[in-house]
């Protein structure tokens, strides 16, 4: 039997509803439960593969290579599992599969309606996730705020769980905001409002968590709980916490667990310590490295986020703070000379030829000056790119996604050439990598076969590969029986690696990826010779 937590958000958006939904299900695997997220994003893409980063941030790569929005990406680091490309429902989703059945006649003649249709899709979604994956509690975040017109028929679909569900099964989390007045009064009233709304959908909060500058205080609590009819245990302070790995502890020290337990009749069959002896590596660390990523979504808030989370994790690991601070690829053309005061230069995954002449700058400066260096998918490629001109003379040799060039060192490979006369496509999602014994790489990950998630179109040029290894490049890492390179490092330098793959979706706060944890410690040696 499953059990479900519903998150809802209210009063703006951007309150940390994922970081919630995250903390909480940590929380719950912490005491012994397999919990299971969903992410439903009301807009009507079918995944986030095509959306923007300029406007949405970073697009999470999943096992099975869905692209889909960064919330799954909080829920890997915080809950520790690896979900599928079934766990992002979207209404475009949900109205193709509508749509689909309506076309082989399954709906026999009737009218197909928002109620009983989508509604009775989204719960047979919800609940066949739930049940493939043997899940004991299902947490299920709605983007979006209540209210919004694209997610009506998700909470209508709610509801209808509510009802359907016994008491001990089902449990809705709504989280709103709490501002301060100017004479730092903690005020209620949008979040009365926003519980308001959500009755007038026919849903009733079972917990109510408040984002607040500050905590919140007894009084605060007392009157939401008069206010919006939840007992006062149930009003949870979510206030600011300098670190988000926080939160889970603060649920705890809100008493959070024990609510739930009771409400939902759970037990307490473990006590899991790994996430808070992590914080407190974390909130201890008395060393710092400042890393520069060097990328083309600067102003975007998120574009970079896990990538600064495996940065963490990489600090945590070698018992640094990373401050990770981003260059703006475009920017840095249009120097003559420029330096870096830094302990490490990454380049990460992009797409295009904006900015990319800025990379390679970044990336000559590494070698150049043997800066630790980790290049990324598209950092990858640049780094092949930026030793064929500099290092093997060859004049303009470049990506061919990038320019016409009579070096094509980065090329599409004949089968990807045919998928893109169909319409283009990506290698997508988790790939068996070999790496070679003896290597850099090798040595991090401590093994030969790895899994790592890819998101690219492009490839070594393998007619250029011997060249290269024979300056000086060690093609450490491979697949698809030695044709596509996956890795690479120049042995001569402290650390100058780079792979196709990206390493930073499977990182985690208690379990650094390897390639990330190698980098940063390279770093910190690095500053403690230098500064
Ligand atoms: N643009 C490159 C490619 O398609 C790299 C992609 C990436 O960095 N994710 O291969």
């Amino acid at each position: 039997m499953t059990k479900y937590i519903v998150v809802t958000g209210g009063v703006m958006s951007g309150l940390g509803k994922g970081i919630t939904a995250a903390s909480i299900g940590r929380i719950l695997r912490d005491i012994g439960y397999r919990v299971v997220p969903i992410k439903v994003d009301p807009y009507l893409n079918i995944d986030a593969g095509t959306m923007n980063p300029f406007q949405h941030g970073e697009v999470f790569v999943l096992k099975d290579g869905t692209e889909v929005d960064l919330d799954l990406g909080h829920y890997e680091r915080f809950i520790g599992v690896e979900v599928t490309g079934e766990h992002n429902v979207t209404t475009g989703k949900i109205y193709m599969s509508v749509l689909e059945k309506e076309r082989k006649g399954e709906y026999l003649g009737s009218t197909v309606q928002i109620i009983p249709h989508i509604t009775d899709e989204i719960k047979n979604w919800i609940r066949g996730v739930a049940k493939k994956t043997n899940a004991e509690i299902c947490l299920v975040e709605i983007g979006g705020t209540v209210g919004d017109i694209e997610g009506m028929s998700f909470l209508e679909a709610i509801r209808q769980m509510h009802n359907e569900e016994s008491e001990e099964d089902f449990v809705l989390v709504h989280v709103t905001l709490v501002p301060l007045d100017s004479g730092g009064e903690q005020k209620t009233k949008p979040t009365q409002h926003s519980v308001k709304e959500l009755r007038s959908l026919g849903l009733h909060p079972d917990v109510i968590v408040g984002r607040c500058k500050e905590r919140l205080l007894p009084s605060t609590k007392k009157k939401i709980a008069l206010f919006c009819d939840v007992p006062a245990e149930a009003v949870i302070s979510a206030h600011d916490a300098e670190e988000i790995y926080e939160v889970p502890l603060i649920f705890k020290e809100e008493k959070l667990d024990e609510y739930l337990i009771k409400k939902l009749k759970l037990e307490r069959r473990s006590d899991d310590k790994t996430w808070d002896e992590m914080v407190k590596k974390l909130k201890t660390l008395d060393r710092e490295v400042t890393i520069a990523v060097v990328g083309k979504y600067v102003h975007v808030k998120d574009a970079y986020i896990s990538i600064r989370e495996a940065l963490k994790h990489g600090g945590i690991y070698s018992g640094c703070k990373v401050n990770m601070i981003l260059i703006d690829s475009e920017e840095l053309e249009r120097f003559e000379d420029f330096q870096f005061d830094v302990d490490g230069i990454l380049v990460p995954g992009g797409f295009g030829h904006r900015g990319s002449e800025g990379k390679i700058l970044a990336i000559t400066y590494a070698r150049e000056n043997d800066i630790p260096f980790l290049g990324i998918c598209f950092g990858f490629q640049l780094a092949v790119v930026e030793f064929a001109r500099n290092v093997l003379g060859l004049e303009n040799a470049n990506s061919s996604e990038l320019s016409d060039t009579p070096h094509p060192v980065i090329d599409l490979l004949p089968e990807q050439r045919e998928i893109d006369k169909m319409g283009g496509t990506m290698r997508l999602g988790d790939i068996e990598v070999t790496l070679k014994k003896g290597t850099i790489v090798y040595q991090l990950y401590n093994r030969d076969k790895i899994y790592e998630r890819h998101r690219h179109r492009y490839e070594v040029n393998p007619e250029y590969i011997p060249e290269f290894e024979n300056a000086g490049m060690v093609f450490s890492g491979y697949s698809d029986n030695g044709r596509r390179m996956e890795c690479l490092e120049l042995p001569s330098k402290r650390f100058f690696v780079a792979t196709q793959f990206h390493p930073e979706f499977k990182s985690r706060p208690y379990s650094p990826s390897p390639p990330f944890a190698g980098f940063v410690k390279s770093a910190l040696e690095y500053s403690l010779e230098n500064r």
